[in-house]
């Protein structure tokens, strides 16, 4: 069941969840800031629905209703704090108290875990880290943007081993004070890397994934340090067995994203806001992908790419030649610019 703020009256709504709440297993709740968690919940009688399994929450939270949620069956939990901001959601941290993370961990049917934009204290956050760490059947854990109050950046950081999690699939960690990190990739199918502060911790996560054989989804977003980025270009073409690569918001500067040959599955690659990159490297890009027997898909969105004439003559180039075909030239509703090509099955023939 997916719920999403429209002209749909509230009755309706209620008539609809008394007549299958028996049945409700998933819900989805993006709240664009027209009524409160405490309004949902006794609309929709959240805390009364005896086989929830699945709580997709985004919202602007406050925090003594997120006990609310924490309903006893729940297998995958996801709280995304927020406000509804000029027609996104812009992240807002909620504080999460000891008793709140008390009620988390008590989640005996926990399966997976989203967890975004809240600050907590040390002693609060080492719980939570350690939870996860004994909770070996976890198949999710994506944790970002996760502050200590106690010490903020500085904060020494937590050892998060995730290395007897056999059934680890999804694993996403992003703004969270780790200082060392281990895991089991065995199973892992997506891939989230962000920036996690401590030197070092990156490359180690980086370091993990080749190794991760049934990895479908690489994801990377917002790494500051240039020797993470370094790292990073280099660890892609050996995840072997990604069909999608997606790097969102970093400097790539002069340095080139290649692929590999070996890369057999991969369909697509996606560039999010990368706020400097050498035109040099689209180039690099397409001379691999080329080579590929299959469709690959390029999609460049809110990138600055230099210098702009050369960007330009690179269009041109992929729009001329008969290995490429563009599916995408434009501004997107979000005003953002969005330029899209995939290598054409004629030149895979
Ligand atoms: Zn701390």
């Amino acid at each position: 069941m997916k719920i999403v703020n429209n002209k749909t009256t509230s009755v309706n709504y209620k008539i609809c969840v008394n007549k299958i709440k028996n049945n409700i297993k998933s819900i989805m709740i993006q709240n664009k800031g027209i009524c409160n968690l405490q309004e949902i919940i006794s609309l929709f009688t959240l805390s009364h629905l005896p086989h929830i399994e699945k709580l997709y929450y985004q919202s602007d939270i406050v925090e003594e209703e997120i006990m609310s949620l924490l309903l006893k069956p729940l297998k995958c939990l996801t709280v995304s704090s927020c406000k509804w901001e000029n027609h996104q959601f812009v992240g807002k941290r909620c504080r999460l108290s000891a008793e709140i993370n008390g009620g988390l961990v008590k989640l005996q049917h926990l399966e997976c875990l989203y967890i975004d934009c809240f600050t907590m204290t040390h002693e609060v956050m080492e719980t939570l880290l350690n939870f996860l760490t004994s909770k070996k059947s976890m198949k999710e854990i994506i944790l970002y943007s996760l502050n200590c109050s106690d010490h903020d950046t500085s904060c020494r950081g937590f050892n998060l081993d995730l290395s007897q999690h056999s059934q680890l699939r999804n694993l996403g960690l992003s703004y969270i004070p780790v200082s060392q990190l281990n895991m089991d990739v065995s199973l892992l199918e997506e891939c989230i890397v962000g920036e996690l502060y401590k030197p070092g911790v990156v490359s180690s996560y980086l370091s993990q994934l080749p190794a991760a054989n049934k990895l479908q989804t690489f994801r990377c977003v917002d790494l500051r340090s240039s020797s993470d980025i370094e790292t990073m270009l280099q660890t892609v073409p050996l995840l072997y067995h990604v069909k999608y690569v997606s790097l969102v918001r970093m400097n790539l500067g002069e340095r080139s994203l290649t692929l590999s040959p070996q890369m057999i599955n991969i369909e697509r690659v996606n560039l999010f806001y990368i706020i400097t990159m050498s035109c040099s490297v689209l180039h690099d890009l397409i001379t691999v992908i080329n080579k590929l027997p299959h469709t690959v898909t390029v999609g460049m969105e809110g990138c600055d790419i230099k210098p702009e004439t050369e960007f330009e003559n690179f269009k041109t180039f992929i729009k001329q030649s008969d290995n490429f075909v563009v599916t995408y030239d434009g501004t997107l509703k979000s005003g953002v610019y969005l330029f899209e090509f995939k290598t054409s099955t004629a030149s895979t023939e």
